[in-house]
């Protein structure tokens, strides 16, 4: 039951997976919910323009890849593939109807009101959502990320030539040659789609190695990965310019470090050098809420802004931007709303780049784990097993990758885990469940896992820290 002085006990602002999240769990509690959105269909970044449709481009163009590189002629499986790729859009874009379509449905279930439009506050309790003026106990602001633009490179995505991560997403036929700006997580997993598909791509990376954030054996090996694809990279470099001529973008770069400068054509260019948090419009002005200097909303461990009865989640506040991080923050905001004690542990959520084979991540990366030991090396175990050795990713033709355990040599406990395999984006949720449970590298080590699993590489891995795997 609604407090008598406002429409709604919660109102979350943006309903991304993070917000379409914490109204629902919001509304299960009993507390009466509505939620702001500016887009046409629920489901944020996530549903519409990011992980989904992303990961259904992926899917679908690792079939096509399979069969055109001969992996899988080499399992007995002659084919001669020919590109659809209206149609692996529509199959794209089918699968993005599906779920946004079923978080409507998830709404009108929970009896959370969905009101259209964008949301900008007047005061604390009280927004305007269009026309209309909703008040609430409680302001959820949930409302994501954008592209952040690279000065002197201007995107377009409808001319289809320079485009961001939407527009890539969209191309109406395969470039023949596409630069990628940035070697992070968007560029390796779009860069790969259209890299299946025939494109000649050059990644431009401004850092001396791809995939910041992760593990730095796990970035070096994947340089080695992406060029056995056939992806050229240029890194320590950086875009310093873009001109567009018809259908053709000449792009000029130079060392990041400062030199000579060049010039790159191409016929695509994907700017992916990051996302920074949406604020702006939200009047956040009005309700005195600054923010950080990376434009976040900063947050006690409650989720609570400096402002009372404001609260905030997900891509906008710091943190990874990642859906399950939102979700996680969503459902425990929700709960601390209705007077419970919701808790995310920021030191257990896994990171995956969905590519092949994927990367995936938990927990502390090597250099970290012994920086926090104080910059002593022999404080930190580790313990590593190449998939090459793993009996499923061996028969199932899938030699690259390793996984790599980092424990904390006094008590044993993990602190990381790093896993490149065909399905390392699966095999880190065992990774991650041992290491919220407080998990010791001997804990993972007498476990029965199944055989023959990818899976193993991880047990191995875990009595690779004691020096006593079996396979290897
Ligand atoms: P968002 O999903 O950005 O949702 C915010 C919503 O708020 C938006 O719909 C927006 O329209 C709305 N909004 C903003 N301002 C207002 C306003 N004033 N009024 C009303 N509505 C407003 N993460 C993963 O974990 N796995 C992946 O595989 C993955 N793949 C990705 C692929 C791509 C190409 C991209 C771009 C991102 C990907 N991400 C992935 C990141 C993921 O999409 C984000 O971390 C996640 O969507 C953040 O959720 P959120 O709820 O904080 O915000
Ligand atoms: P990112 O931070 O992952 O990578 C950006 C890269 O661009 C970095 O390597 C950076 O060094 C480089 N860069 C920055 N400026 C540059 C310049 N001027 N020239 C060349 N390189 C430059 O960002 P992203 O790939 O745009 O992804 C944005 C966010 O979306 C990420 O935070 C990620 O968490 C999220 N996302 C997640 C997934 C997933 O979980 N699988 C997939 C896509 C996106």
């Amino acid at each position: 039951m609604a407090d008598q002085n406002y429409d709604y006990d919660v109102l979350v602002i943006g309903a991304g997976p993070g917000g379409y999240v914490a109204a629902i769990r919001a509304a299960q509690l009993g507390l009466k919910t509505a939620c702001a959105e500016s887009r046409e269909t629920l489901g944020g970044t996530c549903l519409n323009v990011g992980c989904i449709p992303s990961k259904a481009m992926l899917h679908a163009s690792e079939f096509y890849d399979a069969a055109a590189n001969g992996a899988m002629a080499a399992m007995g499986i002659e084919t001669s593939p020919k590109l659809n790729l209206d149609t692996m859009h529509a199959q794209r874009r089918d699968a993005v109807k599906g779920l946004t379509g079923g978080i409507e449905f998830l709404f009108k279930k929970n009896k959370v009101d969905w009101k259209k439009g964008h949301a900008t506050f007047q005061d604390a309790h009280t927004v305007k959502v269009g026309d209309e003026t909703v008040t609430a106990k409680n302001i959820i602001i949930a409302t994501g990320s954008s592209v952040t633009p690279l000065p002197g490179v201007e995107v377009d995505n409808d001319k289809h030539v320079v485009v961001d991560s939407t527009g890539a997403l969209e191309l109406p036929k395969v470039p023949k040659k596409m630069v990628v700006i940035g070697g992070g997580v968007i560029g390796l997993e779009l860069g790969s789609v259209w890299n299946r598909l025939g494109a000649e791509v050059i990644v431009v990376e401004f850092l001396d190695k791809l995939l910041p954030g992760m593990d730095d054996d796990v970035r070096k090996e994947a340089a080695k990965i992406f060029k056995k694809q056939g992806m050229e990279l240029r890194l320590s470099t950086k875009v310093t310019g873009c001109t567009v001529k018809g259908k053709k973008a000449t792009l000029t770069l130079e060392p990041s470090a400062g030199g000579d400068e060049e010039t790159l054509e191409a016929d695509c260019v994907l700017v992916s050098i990051g996302r920074r948090p949406n604020t702006e419009g939200l009047g956040l002005d009005t309700i005195g809420l600054e923010v950080n200097k990376r434009g976040q909303i900063e947050t006690d461990h409650d989720f609570r802004t400096a402002v009372d009865g404001v609260w905030a989640i997900g891509d906008v506040v710091p943190g990874p931007m990642l859906a399950h991080k939102a979700e996680d923050e969503g459902i425990a905001c929700a709960e601390n709303i209705a007077g419970q004690t919701g808790i995310v542990n920021h030191d257990v959520i896994p990171g995956v780049v969905y590519t092949w084979p994927e990367f995936a991540g938990v927990g502390l990366t090597q250099e970290e784990a012994i920086e926090k030991m104080g910059g002593d090396k022999t404080k930190v175990k580790i313990g590593k097993f190449p998939m090459m050795a793993n009996s499923r990713a061996k028969t199932n033709h899938e030699p690259d990758g390793f996984v790599k355990i980092i424990a904390e040599a006094e008590s044993d406990r993990v602190l990381g885990v790093w896993a490149i395999a065909s399905v390392a984006g699966t095999m880190i949720a065992q990774a991650a469940q041992a290491m919220e449970f407080g998990a010791t590298s001997e804990d993972i080590a007498y476990t029965c896992h199944a055989h023959p699993t990818h899976s193993e590489a991880i047990k191995e891995a875990a009595m690779a820290v004691q020096g006593k795997p079996i396979h290897i």
